[in-house]
């Protein structure tokens, strides 16, 4: 396993990642990976017990250690770029744990969990990418860290509709 994360007891949460070593904004932390899932089988999941991450429509990645230990957070230090690689947005000190917004991920037809993630700014639901404040939209658009085949989805739909909430 790589030097850079270890994992610890993360208060209600259960088990997460925290940095061993800073990691700095834009550097790779790992690689999300395991077997590939359709929609169906995630449904053995009860919530909270495992996290497959979405990578189309139906398809999800049954995620194998250390990536199925990475918790979310509605205020994330890292963000998962090209669909499976884990990467800091900002520079992330020695021994603080390692979180991405499971929304950039999702679009689940309203599948939704409840977040405890303790933030100042946590929306206490975490749900389709869809559903996110416009503005939390465009700031993970900009970082490139939402999963391909939502932002396609919501360029073909802008496309076609135009922007939907942009001010009158
Ligand atoms: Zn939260």
């Amino acid at each position: 396993m790589s030097e850079i994360f270890k994992i610890k007891e993360s208060g209600s949460l259960g088990r997460g990642l925290f940095t061993a070593k800073l990691i700095k904004k834009g550097e790779q932390i790992l690689e999300f990976k395991g077997p590939i899932i359709s929609y169906e089988e995630t449904k053995k999941y009860i919530p909270d017990m495992g996290n497959p991450i979405q990578i189309a429509s139906y398809e999800y990645i049954d995620l194998l250690a250390p990536g199925v230990l990475v918790n979310h957070s509605c205020s994330p230090n890292a963000g998962v770029k090209n669909d499976r690689y884990l990467v800091a947005i900002e520079d992330i000190l020695p021994g603080q744990e390692i979180c991405y917004d499971y929304s950039t991920t999702m679009d689940e037809n309203n599948w939704t969990l409840e977040c405890k993630c303790g933030s100042p700014n946590c929306r206490h639901i975490i749900g389709d990418f869809r559903h996110l404040p416009l503005d939390i939209q465009k700031k993970y658009l900009d970082l490139n860290i939402v999963q391909s085949f939502i932002a396609k989805k919501l360029l073909a739909n802008i496309a076609q509709h135009g922007i939907s909430g942009s001010g009158n």
